[in-house]
């Protein structure tokens, strides 16, 4: 399967549809959950095109790799979410057909804000 420039993630990152920006830097950008399940729902997404975690793990560049799961924890801090400022979160990727995977463009999903619950429904 290769990467879809029309996934609506790559319109976000391209400027071409809005968001509302929690964080960006160099490789990561992270934006609200148009559609929250939580209290805090927020999205963390390489600006490389990967369309999953296994993809991202196979071609992205050490850099890249450190600076999105770093990122996770820099947006969770920026949230009041993280263990330091907050009380804590749930972080979860889903990868293709199984893991419910809607938008194929990696993203991990940021939960919190209060008790997210079980972790498999
Ligand atoms: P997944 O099922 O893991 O692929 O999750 C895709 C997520 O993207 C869902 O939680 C959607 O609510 C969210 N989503 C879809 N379109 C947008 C958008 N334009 N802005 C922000 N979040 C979006």
């Amino acid at each position: 399967m290769n990467y879809d420039d029309n996934n609506i993630f790559a319109k976000i990152l391209r400027g071409e549809i809005p968001c509302k920006k929690i964080y960006e830097d160099e490789f990561v950008l992270s934006f609200y959950d148009v559609n929250p399940q939580k209290k805090i729902h927020a999205l963390v997404i390489p600006k490389g095109k990967y369309i999953d975690l296994d993809d991202f793990n196979s071609k992205a560049t050490e850099r890249e790799i450190v600076a999105l799961i770093k990122g996770i924890s820099k947006v969770a801090d920026k949230l009041g979410i993280s263990k330091s400022k907050g009380k804590g979160y749930r972080t979860l990727a889903n990868i293709s057909e199984h893991g419910g995977q809607e938008v194929p463009h990696l993203h991990f999903h940021v939960f919190g804000g209060e008790k997210v619950g079980r972790m498999v429904e």
